[in-house]
């Protein structure tokens, strides 16, 4: 299969320094990433998952290394041209907390349209329907604060998949649930990304949920052990 290459790690390290200790998170990493694929990316707490992550999609800035995304290498991009490619091309759930609690569930899915120049009315329409889509058409008129956790994250997987961005990555969005609810929002991840005809990556700890994924990308001490690709 030759599918497009979204985005591409190479020889990626960050090291953090405190006091006169460093922690090298993440030694020398390559990913490769695909259209259309579903990757989970496992390792034990602390194996640097969310680090590698975090530089994957723009948030932090490598030690060593090159992030290219979409052909744009992230180095040579200004903090403006950042900001707009993340906000355009990259999705991004993180494990609780991702709503705006001033904002009704719908003006949080709607946030991302907005703020890339579409018309309020247009971006709630939206809004409401890709909230349908996740089983949340009910709860589009509520606050944050009068949904469950899980109805939370499902919103929060909706307003990262609304702008039909590149890639879409999830830093363990099930952690904070129950075991049913965070199946439901990996289900829902897994789908929405599909559907947007996205890249998903999701972090976690939990082996089913790898078990699920086109591709599994194993991190220990913060060096991956290779890429697996399943079914090959
Ligand atoms: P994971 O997401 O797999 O639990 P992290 O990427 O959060 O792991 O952390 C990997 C390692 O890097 C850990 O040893 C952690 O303590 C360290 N680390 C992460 N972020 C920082 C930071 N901002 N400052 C210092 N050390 C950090
Ligand atoms: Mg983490």
């Amino acid at each position: 299969m030759t599918s497009k290459l979204v985005l591409r790690g190479e020889n990626l390290s960050r090291e953090f320094i405190s006091g006169d200790t460093t922690v090298t998170a993440v030694k020398n990493c390559d990913v490769e990433i695909s259209a259309n694929e579903f990757v989970a990316i496992v390792g034990k707490s602390g194996s640097g998952k969310s680090t590698l992550v975090n530089l994957l999609s723009g948030l932090d800035v490598p030690t060593s290394g090159t992030v290219t995304l979409l052909g744009r290498d992230l180095s040579a991009l200004s903090e403006k041209e950042m900001a707009e490619l993340r906000a355009r091309h990259i999705g991004f759930v993180l494990q609780k907390d991702n709503l705006i609690p001033s904002l009704t569930i719908s003006e949080n899915v709607a946030a991302p349209l907005v703020m890339g120049g579409e018309k309020l009315s247009s971006a709630l329409e939206r809004a409401r329907e890709i909230l349908g889509q996740v089983g949340l058409g009910h709860r589009a008129d509520r606050w944050p604060s009068e949904v469950s956790g899980g109805e939370a994250q499902r919103a929060a997987v909706a307003r990262a998949c609304v702008g039909s961005p590149a890639i879409v990555f999830a830093d363990e969005p099930t952690g904070a649930l129950d075991e049913e609810n965070g199946k439901r929002v990996r289900e829902i991840f897994r789908q929405l990304v599909a559907e947007q005809g996205a890249a998903g990556v999701i972090i976690t700890h939990d082996m089913d949920l790898a078990d699920e994924a086109d591709v599994v990308i194993t991190i220990s001490d913060g060096e991956t052990s290779g890429r697996v690709v399943k079914g090959a």
